[in-house]
């Protein structure tokens, strides 16, 4: 027992220290990027044409060599080459990083000159209209949609930590359920993509979760697109592949359970504490630029580490450092009491931090009963 807590709280300072330094290299290499595309971005408007599915080729200088490397990892437009870091492309193409960055550059002009991503530098009114397109996905429970503001919302990653049995995976089941839902029901009548790293998403209990709301289980099931990741480079892999996927599907809502178990598995040990948290970070932001740039919901779970020397308060804190923290748009904590759980709103930039009771039960997540004692409190 003292050894795992020895251990938990090397981990908890090494993570605070690497998160930093990870965090000063990401804001380094965006500053580079920012700089380039401003230089470019005077060139002419050739591309105002363009569609968000245009081939990678089409940027000067991509030949066929590249192409079919970046086709391999799943970067088949452009859309798809500007969400990934010049790091990673350069990795894929056994060139420099200025060749990558070059190209990532590219693909981002485009896409601003399309009206697809935004410029670097906006009025607010324009940010506010892009978010006026955000939409938001019920949870089941009215107490947790209020909690979020109204739902799980699209641009953003939403993440739930807690002990095990503390209803993560029952709130991922639940939500690809409520996406298909029509928009007056809670839903935004598209499908989910469910990528299952600790091989619990169990296809028996949509059905009995749609059934009990009164659905067609076998409609429910068609639109739930499941992904097992075996290993972190298999679940980057897949995250990096989703916009075939999510093209040729109607696809809002996109699950992570659990986002961080893989790294925590592979990365034992004191020496390996620094890959694991850059390859976490490139993970993490991949996930928030798609989401970002094709008004998605994403939601991650995340398991909990105790660290010991909190004297007061709960001593359980997510795993995954600062990376995730950062990088969670927003946090929802989740804890048991007794038959119910309870869901605390943490760190949220807009939200007061408040709780919600629910239940786990035939509907996935819902309610309490009607004669509850008070569902959502103020802290
Ligand atoms: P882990 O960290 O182990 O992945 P988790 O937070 O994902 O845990 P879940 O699997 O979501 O936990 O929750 C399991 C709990 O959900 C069970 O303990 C039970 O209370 C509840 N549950 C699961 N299925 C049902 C059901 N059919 N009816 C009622 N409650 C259920
Ligand atoms: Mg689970």
């Amino acid at each position: 027992m003292n050894e795992v807590k020895n251990e938990s709280n090397e981990t908890d300072e090494e993570v605070k220290n690497e998160s930093n330094e990870t965090d000063e290299e990401v804001k380094n290499e965006s500053n580079e990027t920012d700089e380039e595309v401003k230089n470019e971005s005077n060139e002419t408007d050739e591309v105002k044409t363009l569609d968000i599915d245009t081939e990678i080729d089409s940027l000067p200088g991509l030949g066929p060599v590249a192409k079919k490397k970046l086709n391999e990892v799943g970067i088949f437009t452009v859309l798809d080459l500007a969400v990934r870091s010049p790091t990673e492309i350069a990795d894929r193409l056994g060139s420099d990083l200025s060749r990558a960055t070059e190209f990532a550059n590219k693909a981002r002009i485009k896409l601003v000159k399309m009206g697809i991503l935004e410029k670097d530098f906006v009025p607010a009114s324009e940010i506010y209209k892009r978010r006026q397109a955000i939409e938001r996905i019920s949870t089941g429970a009215n107490s947790l949609d209020d909690l979020l503001g109204g739902g799980i919302e699209t641009q953003a990653v939403t993440e739930f930590y807690g002990e095990f049995g503390s209803g993560k995976t029952q709130v991922c089941h639940t939500a690809c359920i409520m996406v298909q839902l029509p928009k007056e029901k809670g839903g935004l009548d598209a499908g989910a993509v469910y990528v299952d790293t600790e091989n619990t998403f169990r296809p028996e209990r949509i059905v009995s979760i749609a059934k009990a709301r009164g659905l067609d289980h076998d409609s429910i099931l068609e639109r739930i697109i499941v992904a097992k990741a075996y290993n972190s480079s298999h679940q980057e892999l897949i995250v990096g592949e989703l916009g075939r996927v999510l093209d040729d599907k109607n696809i809002k809502l996109v699950i992570i359970d659990s986002a961080v178990a893989h790294y925590r598995s592979e990365f034992l040990g004191r020496g390996t504490l620094a890959p694991r948290q850059q390859k976490l970070n490139k993970f993490m932001h991949l996930l928030t630029r798609t989401s970002e740039a094709r008004n998605l919901a994403v939601i991650i779970t995340n398991q909990v580490q105790s660290t010991p020397d909190t004297f007061f308060g709960d001593p359980n804190k997510p795993t995954g450092g600062h990376v995730v923290g950062h990088t969670s748009t927003y946090r929802l904590y989740l804890r048991k009491a007794g038959k119910n759980r309870i869901a605390k709103m943490v760190d949220s930039p807009y939200h007061p931090e408040q709780e919600a009771a629910f239940q786990l039960n035939e509907l996935g997540v819902s309610d309490l009963p009607d004669d509850a004692p008070s569902k959502r409190r103020k802290l």
